[in-house]
């Protein structure tokens, strides 16, 4: 069922098995995973069905360094979104994120999870093959096609080959007609759900311990209009987004000083976005003009392609992995006229006379401590630890960026794929802005000293507490996270029934 803090009469407390907070794509899935086998859930959002500014400001923070895009309803950008939603990195709504998001969905790389020498703090401590499975299910129950077929799709092959010769690599994206949004795709199912229990308006603001400070008893949470709820479960699963799960950890800190799963100073360190520049515009040569529907965007949905240095490329210069997007931009009747009268033939796609593309040039960040999120000591309207935000960067993202993008337009000219022009707007990384992919603040670790979550996503220290979210990241070397987030939720949920760790005994009333 779903339900809202304030119809809630006098209850003060509710029990289930598992609480999951946040109703994101990550909290969405993996408490319908529990409930669909039996466990009973609690999902606490602090949203509500319609945005609400008020709540959205719950999610306001004090930057230290570079900000991130802001609300403008007038940008350009983002207008299939309503105007107040316009610029938002993160959306505290029934639902979460999946509100604004734009639908692409796309696998790491194997080669994504490995350590590269030349990249301090990289790697996985799980690999790949550790989340094909859950990639695969995931593409199967949402429709996605076949990523792995469409791999080897002779077009796709023979394009690939070609890039190979020049030290370019390119890999695919699924994107969707419509964005799944989680609060359609598990709405009535969530409504339906005889043991999955949604409390909306309910934002959690506190972990409880137990005496031993290693298991969680306990969510408080609180609604804006003053109404208290503590829920009790065996298992927790922070699925709050990066931001949210670390601040959790950091405000729940009556018993332990410095926070929760914090022993080692590890929490909201770390942490990454994909910095992206996206006014590029790129005039197409014969490579694109031979391969131009496979360069298209449209029409919904369907495989895109995008395009980065190959590995070798990336080993010898020592870089990062910086991913480069081409959509086509079509060709107005004014400019069909005029190149008509002028006697040029059109360079076109199935879809019609492209005029340009536009290119957007996203990067990876190396992973460092001085990147990080914590606590500020501005107040929200609950009473909470505004957080701090300290994105910054390193010599090596500089000196990474600036030759990536050297040796891309190097490349794309020989290649025949086109060339660049980035006007008076060239990437840097004062001018670039987030991707609203935050990442690495609760990193995935194999011990407690490199990290705040095991590779089961349990926090270090605690014995019943998760983590559902791209937090957990290492590295972020690939746009788009959100398949991934949605893969690492799944295996997450597996793990869950299969582990004792939740009670037979507990529930929901
Ligand atoms: C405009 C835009 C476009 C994007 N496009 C893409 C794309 O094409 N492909 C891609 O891979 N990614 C994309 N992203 C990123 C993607 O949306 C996120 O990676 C993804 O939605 C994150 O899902 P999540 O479940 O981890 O977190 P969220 O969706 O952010 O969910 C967190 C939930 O927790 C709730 N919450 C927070 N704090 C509390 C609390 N204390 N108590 C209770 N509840 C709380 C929030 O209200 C929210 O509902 C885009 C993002 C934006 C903003």
């Amino acid at each position: 069922m779903i339900t809202d803090i304030l119809e809630m009469g006098e209850q003060t407390t509710l029990k289930g098995q598992v609480i999951v907070l946040g109703s994101g794509i990550a909290g969405a899935e993996v408490a319908t995973h529990l409930a669909r086998h039996g466990r009973d859930v609690v999902l606490l959002e602090s949203g509500r069905e319609k945005f609400d500014l008020a709540i959205q400001a719950l999610n306001d923070v004090t930057f230290l360094s570079k900000r991130h895009r802001e609300l403008n309803p007038n940008t350009y950008y983002h207008r299939y979104l309503p105007p107040e939603m316009r610029g938002v990195s993160r959306v505290r709504q029934f639902g979460g994120t999946s509100n604004a998001w734009t639908g692409k969905w796309k696998y790491l790389q194997p080669s994504d999870f490995e350590a590269r020498p030349w990249v301090p703090n990289s790697g996985w401590p799980i690999d790949f093959a550790d989340l094909l499975e859950y990639y695969r299910s995931a593409a199967k129950d949402y429709g996605f096609g076949d990523l792995e077929a469409e791999a080897v799709r002779s077009e796709i092959t023979t394009l690939r080959s070609k890039l190979t010769t020049h030290g370019l690599k390119m890999s695919s994206f699924y994107w969707e007609e419509s964005p799944t949004r989680t609060a359609i795709r598990f709405g009535d199912e969530m409504r339906q759900s005889r043991n999955l229990r949604v409390v909306l308006g309910a934002t959690a603001t506190e972990l409880q311990l137990d005496p031993t400070c290693q298991r969680v008893t306990a969510v408080t949470c609180r609604s804006l209009e003053g109404r208290e709820l503590v829920v009790e479960g065996d298992v927790v699963i922070l699925a709050t987004g990066a931001f949210e799960a670390a601040r959790l950890l950091l405000t729940s800190d009556r018993q332990l000083p410095k926070g929760i799963g914090n022993a080692h100073d590890m929490v909201g360190r770390f942490y990454t976005d994909h910095p992206k520049h996206h006014t590029g515009r790129m005039r197409p040569g014969s490579l694109a003009q031979q391969f131009a529907d496979e360069l298209r965007y449209g029409p919904k949905p369907r495989f895109c392609i995008c395009f980065a240095l190959d590995d070798p490329t990336q080993e010898e210069h020592q870089l990062l992995e910086h991913v480069l997007y081409v959509q086509p931009i079509y060709e107005t009747r004014v400019q069909q006229a005029w190149r008509t009268l002028q006697g040029r033939s059109a360079y076109r796609d199935s879809n019609g006379p492209v005029s340009h593309y536009r290119v957007k040039f996203v990067t990876e960040q190396a992973p460092h401590t001085g990147s990080r999120v914590k606590l500020g000591d501005e107040l929200d309207p609950l009473g909470q630890r505004k957080l701090a935000v300290d994105w910054c960067f390193t010599e090596s993202d500089r000196r990474s960026m600036a030759k990536t993008l050297e040796l891309l337009t190097q490349r794309f000219a020989e290649s025949g794929l086109g060339t660049f022009d980035f006007g008076d707007d060239p990437p840097t990384l004062e001018t670039m802005t987030d991707a609203a992919h935050q990442m690495g603040t609760t990193r995935m670790a194999d011990r407690p000293e490199g990290g705040v979550v095991d590779t089961n996503c349990r926090v270090f220290g605690t014995n019943n507490l998760y983590v559902a979210s791209s937090a957990v990241f290492p590295t972020g070397p690939s746009y788009s996270p959100t398949f991934t987030i949605l893969a690492l939720a799944r295996r997450l949920g597996e793990h869950l029934l299969h582990s004792t760790s939740i009670s037979t005994s507990s529930l929901c009333v």
